[in-house]
């Protein structure tokens, strides 16, 4: 099969690779150094998008947001192949991933929204959780490829849905990432210590995955980012970006997500404080006083 791969940045790079381990892979990029990399791995250097999709059975993008997204798939409807399958990996905003699955429909090409969790060492290791959304058909032909790229991949209904899954998941995490930063930073000024708070917390009622898999305290959990001066990781940036995307959906949609606006605002200060490079668990910083 020959696929198309356009975005090889942190994520896509990884992506690339393990596809080229089983498929022809034709690699476009704006940066030359993201292409010499893939070209190194595996890769076929395509020169334009044009000689990325021409002929190739299958598209993958992996771009940074939905204007990157609606441009490259505006570029790539006038070169693809009928019949071509197009799979965007991209996390983008809602109506962006609905609209240009609503364009490569009209003009006959199958495509689904499959925006992915599990970091630069998923995408590496191919071992990413998708979410998709589009036809049981798009859905069944993408499959195979994404089973490649990842471990778990789940159909979450019609186009944008997974983009939808991806921030209602997101929006959850950064709000109970910043509960728990809340709850150990108290425990702390009351005189009880991390360890034992986590100790009795991640048994009882108040248990997260924020606690028990990434705690923001330093200690409990060894392979936290709190252990390493909350190096990346998840950063704080990235968050903030599905954070914006979740409140702009919530928006559209009038649902009340005040949590969520709450976690949007704390991310923003925290960006606007330099550090956004920051793992997103180092919001504890915000909340203990210390950045
Ligand atoms: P990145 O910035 O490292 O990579 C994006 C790549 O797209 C870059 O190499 C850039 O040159 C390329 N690009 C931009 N415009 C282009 C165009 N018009 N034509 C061709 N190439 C173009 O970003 P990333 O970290 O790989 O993230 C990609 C997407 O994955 C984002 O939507 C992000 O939200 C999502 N995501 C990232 C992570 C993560 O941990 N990094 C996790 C889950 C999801």
């Amino acid at each position: 099969m020959i696929i198309a791969f356009i975005g090889l940045g942190n994520m896509g790079g990884g992506m690339a690779v393990n596809l080229a381990k089983h498929h022809d892979v034709r690699a476009f990029d704006l940066s030359a150094d993201a292409v010499a990399k893939a070209v190194d791995a595996g890769c076929a250097k395509a020169e334009t998008v044009e000689a990325a999709v021409s002929g190739a059975d299958a598209i993958v993008t992996m771009l940074p947001a939905g204007a990157h997204v609606r441009a490259v798939y505006a570029d790539v409807f006038d070169h693809a192949d009928k019949g071509t399958l197009m799979i965007d990996c991209s996390t983008v905003d809602v109506d962006s991933a609905r609209t240009v699955i609503g364009k490569a429909t009209e003009r006959g090409f199958a495509m689904i929204d499959a925006p992915v969790s599990g970091g630069v060492k998923g995408a590496t290791e191919g071992t990413l959780t998708f979410m998709c959304g589009g036809t049981a058909e798009a859905f069944a032909g993408a499959k195979p490829l994404l089973e490649i790229m990842g471990k778990n991949v789940f159909h979450a209904g019609d186009a944008g849905n997974g983009q939808v899954a991806k921030i209602c998941n997101n929006m959850l995490l950064g709000i109970h990432m910043i509960g728990t930063c809340e709850a150990f930073n108290l425990a702390n000024k009351l005189g009880l210590d991390a360890q034992t708070f986590f100790d009795i917390s991640s048994t009882a009622s108040g248990q997260n995955w924020s606690m028990t898999s990434y705690c923001p305290a330093p200690g409990p959990v060894e392979s936290a980012p709190s252990n390493r001066n909350y190096q990346p990781g998840f950063a704080a940036a990235m968050m903030l970006k599905d954070l914006r995307l979740a409140k702009e959906a919530a928006s559209t949609a009038r649902a009340a997500t005040p949590l969520g606006a709450q976690a949007e605002a704390l991310y923003a200060l925290m960006e606007a404080a330099g550090e956004g490079g920051l793992d997103f668990s180092g919001v504890m910083k915000l909340i203990d006083g210390s950045l």
